[in-house]
């Protein structure tokens, strides 16, 4: 969980505005090696992680933190990640990340303990930690007081409109003959937002066609 304590997530952790703490399973293990997996019964290829350890690591973060936090398993076969969950999660006082290795883990764990399980997408990795980070990372954004402008996890790509963000300019306003264009400059408010919203749905739909039509169909809905 190294990678967490650079940067937004890392000045957060330090404000205390959230805490990560890795549990690791291997610790729960109830032999003298501090093994996890075993055979997978009927045969085939690689390990499974065991019930045991599995569960008894999430019991002990029940124990200490006298809650039944909600536990997320990192996992391919999972719900599609995406920013509306992201939201849905950083209400959540606590949330446990149930990492898999190996095959996966033992079915009967996961019918005992989980209570969401997402993946980042259709891949296949090798681990659920990565997953983990990249979930930490979009809910804790979205905490109050992590961003320093609270409106731009609103008005950011998949914000409320659902819609991809316009494109962005900084200084200077001339980069090797492109210039930035004019409205931005205007100091007109009214008509920067109305471009921005114009360009947001034009690439919207040059970019994710399936975004597009999903916003045409909220709005047509609507009026
Ligand atoms: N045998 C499993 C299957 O076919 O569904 C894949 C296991 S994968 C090699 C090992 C672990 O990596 C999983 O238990 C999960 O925690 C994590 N993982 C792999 N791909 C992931 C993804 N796309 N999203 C979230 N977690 C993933």
């Amino acid at each position: 969980m190294n990678g967490l304590s650079t940067s937004i997530t890392g000045r957060a952790m330090n404000k205390g505005l959230l805490s990560v703490e890795a549990i690791n399973i291997r610790d729960f293990s109830h032999d003298k090696h501090q093994s996890v997996d075993d055979y997978p019964y009927g045969g085939g290829a690689g390990m499974v992680m065991q019930a045991a350890p599995v569960v008894e690591s999430y019991e002990y973060i029940c124990q200490k933190t006298k809650k039944k936090p909600r536990c997320i398993y990192l996992s391919p076969q999972g719900k599609t990640f995406h920013q509306r969950m992201a939201e849905e999660f950083s209400k959540e006082e606590d949330l446990v990340f149930l990492c898999g290795h190996y095959e996966g883990v033992d079915e009967r764990a996961l019918e005992m303990i989980v209570t969401d399980e997402v993946s980042i997408g259709d891949y296949v990795l090798t681990g659920g930690e990565l997953p983990a980070m990249v979930m930490i990372d979009a809910i804790s954004r979205l905490l109050p007081g992590v961003l320093n402008n609270e409106e731009s996890a609103v008005t950011e790509s998949f914000g409320l409109d659902g819609l991809l963000e316009y494109p962005q300019y900084s200084r200077p306003e001339d980069f090797r003959g492109r210039k930035v264009p004019e409205v931005l400059m205007s100091g007109h408010h009214a008509n920067i937002a109305k471009w921005r919203k114009e360009q947001a749905i034009f690439r919207t739909k040059e970019k994710r066609p399936d975004l597009y039509e999903k916003y045409l169909l909220n709005n047509r809905t609507k009026t």
